[in-house]
């Protein structure tokens, strides 16, 4: 398929895609029911796998949204901003926070550092993707989807300059 100038290959189908967001909402599922934890959701790329990904939760729950802006330009600060901030009271809470993919880890490992401050109850950190060899900062991810390669992927939420979020399925880039 093309968006704009590239092209993309199938990578994980949107079957594997529901099975494994199914298997997470299990094991959250087991490890928060009755503990009404907020699932805050980093817009915009995890809204598609948020929304599958709380309804998989069989327990109250509650979600927030957070926009967040890393500056890449500035290589040495590597600051995070929130743009749009969280309306809800923190402290005390269990939350869950859902990420579409860890790349460097840049923007979670300054998220959650952030919300550390916050005296949350937990922390607990799910990305639908991982790339493995392009971690340059300290996270642990404790629930991930899939680990690939270190390409540029698009679907289920990622866009490819703005296009792509409304694909079923993962694709990756093609080495033409
Ligand atoms: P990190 O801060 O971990 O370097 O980058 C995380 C963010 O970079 C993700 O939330 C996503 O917005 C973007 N990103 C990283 N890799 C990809 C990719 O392969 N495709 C798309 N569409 N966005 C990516």
């Amino acid at each position: 398929m093309q968006i704009h100038d590239l092209h993309f290959k199938q990578m994980i189908s949107a079957e594997q895609i529901h099975e494994r967001v199914q298997a997470i909402g299990a094991a959250l599922t087991t490890q928060y029911k009755d503990k009404n934890p907020l699932f805050i959701s980093i817009l915009s790329g995890a809204f598609v796998f948020a929304s599958d990904l709380m309804r998989a939760f069989d327990g109250h729950c509650e979600v927030g949204f957070v926009k967040l802006s890393s500056y890449k330009g500035t290589r040495s600060s590597g600051d995070v901003q929130t743009v749009m901030g969280l309306e809800k009271e923190l402290n005390g809470r269990h939350l869950i926070i859902v990420e579409d993919i860890v790349d460097t880890g840049r923007t979670l490992h300054f998220f959650t550092n952030y919300l550390r401050e916050q005296s949350p109850e937990s922390i607990c950190i799910v990305s639908l993707l991982s790339k493995p060899d392009a971690l340059q900062f300290p996270i642990e991810i404790d629930y991930t989807g899939f680990e690939i390669p270190d390409k540029f992927v698009v679907g289920y939420g990622l866009d490819y300059n703005g296009l792509g979020r409304n694909l079923p399925d993962l694709l990756v880039l093609a080495d033409v």
